[in-house]
């Protein structure tokens, strides 16, 4: 590559974010995208509405602070509005932390594989980058991440459940880590599937006793509102404060905060919808493994079928022949929930090979 400006030399070594793909049209077939874990159901009532309402002057800049979103969060979580920081989805969230924490001569632990932003942030940020491989099972590997932490380490990573495997970390595993993580050390809990989970560690509860606890939300997955850029941390307040520096003022646009208010109002009916699709997504991964795939527990919006790379290709070529697009990724293939019509397809192609 040409060298006519002068960027960062780091910026040749940055893993690429590979997004979910489009499907590809196939004759007589619905396309389907089931690549990118959104979620497939048509938006709550009143959503469409309360963003056209709150977007109807887009002269104007949003509220900086959308305090009464962040009231309606600390409310309905029952935290304080200083401990809740919004931004433009939890990716935001994330970048700010890295923001906060990392620098040259610092390090980064997470599992992997997991969450592909992980080391494009440390990456950003010029620190050393410390993925500890996940179990056979798709679990976090709790003894490997503490035995990665030393004193360069300024952040660590878990997500639960963990994309793109599945299972989530349970309460005594959360506990039993942050014993021996340092006080000092930022432990980030990235809860963007929780509410589809049947079972997970309580984050909220564990932050009482271990304030280095940050968590990670999001509206993008089970409140379906990828498009509009809105999710949240929820961080001790010296935390919180430092996160707010780095996040750029007006992130969250008037219609994201507007829709995100208006989706927790209706929480039951969402914690509703995540349960119908968790109940879709168990039967899924069911019957992939009476074909005899290998399926980890699936907690999220997804299910995880571990292949070898071959047959991960084979696996996407021939559900993009069904007009449905899959995520392949390291070691396997990541299948959203989506319509029974799109699921059926997958588990034609997994029958067949
Ligand atoms: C989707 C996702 C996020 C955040 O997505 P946003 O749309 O930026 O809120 C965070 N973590 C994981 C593991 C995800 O899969």
């Amino acid at each position: 590559m040409s060298k006519r400006f002068l960027l960062r030399d780091a910026l040749a070594e940055f893993p690429p974010y590979v997004p979910g793909k489009p499907p590809v049209a196939s004759p007589g077939l619905t396309p389907f995208k089931l690549s990118s874990n959104e979620n497939h159901l048509p938006p709550l009532p009143g959503i469409v509405e309360s963003v056209a309402t709150a977007s109807a002057t887009p002269g104007n800049y949003p509220d900086p602070t959308a305090a009464a979103l962040v009231a309606d969060i600390a409310s309905h979580l029952d935290v304080e509005p200083a401990e809740v920081v919004p931004g433009a989805g939890a990716s935001e969230v994330l970048t700010a932390l890295t923001n906060i924490t990392l620098e040259a001569g610092t390090s980064v632990v997470y599992p992997w594989p997991s969450f592909e932003m992980y080391p494009i942030l440390a990456s950003a940020r010029g620190a050393q980058k410390r993925p500890v491989d996940l179990l056979a099972d798709g679990r976090h590997d709790f003894a490997g991440l503490a035995a990665a932490i030393d004193d360069t380490t300024r952040l660590v990573l878990l997500c639960s459940p963990n994309n793109p495997t599945g299972p989530t970390i349970t309460d005594a595993e959360l506990e039993g880590f942050l014993a021996e993580v340092p006080e000092s050390v930022i432990v980030v809990l990235d809860e963007a599937y929780l509410e589809f989970a049947t079972e997970a560690a309580d984050g909220l509860a564990a932050r009482k006793r271990h304030p280095n606890l940050v968590l990670a939300r999001t509206f993008s997955k089970a409140h379906g509102l990828a498009g509009l850029r809105v999710g949240y941390g929820i961080a001790d307040v010296e935390i919180a404060s430092a996160m707010r520096q780095v996040i750029a003022p007006f992130s969250v646009t008037a219609g994201a905060q507007a829709a995100a208010r208006e989706s927790l109002s209706r929480v039951d009916e969402v914690a509703v919808r995540a349960k119908e699709i968790a109940a879709v997504r168990d039967r899924f991964a069911h019957d992939l493994r009476e074909l005899g795939l290998s399926v980890p527990d699936a907690q999220g919006n997804y299910v995880w079928i571990a292949l070898d790379p071959e047959a991960a290709v084979a696996f996407e070529g021939e559900c993009a022949k069904q007009a449905v697009a899959v995520r392949r990724l390291q070691g396997g293939v990541r299948v959203s929930i989506g319509p029974d019509e799109a699921l059926e397809r997958v588990l034609k192609v997994a029958a067949s090979l």
